[in-house]
């Protein structure tokens, strides 16, 4: 397929690396615009199907680290987030913010959209949210 060079307007190959005219990164730009077009998808077709554990406070609810106890706000202490699915893949989403990634509003890139993969996330890796898990010795 030909399309017109983004920076001379020559037609060129979309399998070209470079424009031969300018030297223009072709391959680069059709990456581009093939991972927008895939964005675009992903944002009209997402949808909650179910829970997931929270990966920031890894499904406890809570944080433990160098600052100290701290309730995990992702998950609004729950250790459980929504599940979203898109043409993309899977995605743990904070319930807080779902309504504005569902409207294409929000991506993944920080904790309250985390993107799982293109396969379904297996049976809840971590213990149930609340539960007290006591170790024999
Ligand atoms: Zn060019
Ligand atoms: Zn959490």
């Amino acid at each position: 397929m030909l399309i017109p060079c983004p920076e001379c307007e020559r037609s060129v190959s979309d399998r070209a690396p470079t424009c031969p005219g300018c030297g223009f990164p072709i391959a680069a730009h059709v990456a581009e615009l093939a991972a927008t077009a895939e964005l675009d998808r992903d944002r009209t077709t997402r949808e909650v199907t179910g829970e997931v554990d929270c990966q920031g406070c890894e499904a406890r609810g809570f944080t433990h680290g160098a600052d100290g106890f701290a309730w995990c706000r992702t998950c609004e202490h729950t250790g459980r987030v929504l599940l979203c699915r898109s043409t993309r893949g899977y995605f743990a989403v904070a319930r807080l913010h779902v309504d504005r990634f569902l409207a294409g509003e929000r991506d993944d890139g920080d904790p309250i959209v985390v993107f799982l993969g293109t396969e379904p996330p297996a049976a809840h890796r971590y213990p149930a949210a609340g539960r007290r898990v006591v170790e024999d010795d």
